[in-house]
């Protein structure tokens, strides 16, 4: 039917016969013309595709541009050629169905993402009966994919500079340790020096010494600090478990000692290690901590604990608990989607975004929670293998 409709523009088709259903071919044709979908087929004895009159609309280039397959695959963006000619002759080897999104270029330079949907129906001999199948553009839904993702990055990283800003006293207090170490460190140095001598010299040497510490010490905030606000594309690499809930703990209890609450963290064995976003893992762990810790700020217990454990089926389980009144029951039910906060001053998207930067990883996110024991926040991560 398909290769019946090339070259036949509009008019019903001579001697046409009508389905039970009331359409003729030529309504058929004229219906998947105004939906925008292309028709082809491809003759698997001489290798010659025909292809309906409106591929000049979804493809950019007229029917008989595209005759066989090598004049399909010069449409084709450079980049995806051997993706669709992968599919298209892996359905026609062995039969069966193939679907591929790829993009093409049209005479005036511009490109459009198209889907490809083919069948090759077998013989019994070694090549298929028929060939055929449907193109279609997907630009409009791509775009709006490109457009969400977009968005979510934008919603994660001002979710990011929110979290700092509410440890934005907390860390200038952690930052103004060393600072008035190395003020203390200076002016003994300048006594030292006031009366020269052997020991004197001796002990400003090594005051010098704890300044450069000190100076190391602010800069390792800053520099952690730093790369937190970072805008930053996604950009995952090989981490260690342990590195990334060390770094998170050191930014994310900044100032919480002051309130008594004590932390247990077990980071797991070093060796352990994920495809991840730096950036963004430490997020959800700088995140769930803050959370726990405010949860357990007005209670009689402050126990926080950050572990991580390898599992069975080659995941790594991240579990931040808190001896706090557990999550409340107003928002237990919504308590992942967006805004949905019991705090005056909460936005609401800390554990929104956090669920959705695990979920793509590939992990999975949840909660444990009861009025008795506090909350416990855990997600997983694919371990990388060794
Ligand atoms: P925000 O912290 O701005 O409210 P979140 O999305 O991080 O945004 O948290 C949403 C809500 O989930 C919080 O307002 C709080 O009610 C609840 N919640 C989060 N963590 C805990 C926790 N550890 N214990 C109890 N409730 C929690």
């Amino acid at each position: 039917m398909v290769r019946g409709l090339a070259g036949t523009d509009s008019g019903r088709l001579a001697g046409e016969t009508r389905r039970q259903d009331g359409l003729s071919v030529s309504d058929l044709r004229e219906t998947l013309d105004e939906v925008g979908i292309c028709t082809w087929s491809l003759d698997p004895g001489t290798g010659q595709v025909t292809v309906s009159e409106n591929c000049r609309h979804v493809l950019g280039v007229p029917a008989r541009r595209l005759s066989d397959h090598d004049a399909f695959q010069a449409v084709v963006h450079p980049e995806d050629r051997a993706a669709r000619a992968a599919a298209v002759c892996g359905a026609l080897e062995r039969g069966g169905r193939y679907s591929i999104e790829y993009r093409v270029c049209k005479p005036g330079g511009e490109t459009r993402w198209v889907r490809s949907l083919g069948r090759a129906e077998r013989s019994r001999g070694p090549r298929p009966a028929r060939f055929r199948g449907i193109v279609y553009c997907i630009d409009a839904r791509r775009q709006a994919e490109t457009r969400l993702q977009r968005l979510q990055a934008d919603l994660i990283h001002v979710a990011r500079l929110s979290a700092m800003g509410e440890m934005a006293s907390a860390l200038a207090h952690e930052l103004n340790q060393p600072l008035g170490a190395i003020s203390n460190y200076a002016a003994a140095c300048d006594c030292f020096l006031a009366e020269p001598g052997a020991v004197q010299v001796a002990a400003a040497r090594d005051a010098l010494a704890a300044v450069a510490g000190q100076t190391q010490r602010a800069g390792a905030i800053i520099r952690r600090l730093r790369d937190f606000v970072t805008r930053g594309e996604t950009d995952r690499r090989f981490e260690s478990v342990a590195g990334l809930v060390e770094d998170a703990c050191v930014l994310a209890l900044v100032g919480t000692r002051e309130y008594g609450i004590e932390a247990r963290v077990d980071p797991g064995p070093p060796g352990i290690q994920v495809l991840a976003d730096r950036v963004q893992i430490q997020q959800v762990l700088v995140n769930l901590i803050r959370n726990a810790c405010e949860a357990m700020r007005n209670g009689a217990r402050r126990n926080l604990g950050v572990v991580a454990a390898a599992q069975a089926d080659r995941s790594v389980r991240i579990s931040v608990s808190d001896t706090g009144p557990g999550v409340a029951e107003a928002v237990a039910e919504t308590l992942f989607q967006p805004f949905v906060t019991t705090k005056p001053a909460g936005m609401g998207v800390g554990l929104s975004v956090s669920r959705s930067i695990v979920h793509a990883h590939g992990g999975r996110f949840w909660v444990d929670s009861t009025a008795a024991a506090g909350a416990t926040f855990h997600f997983t991560l694919p371990m990388t293998e060794d």
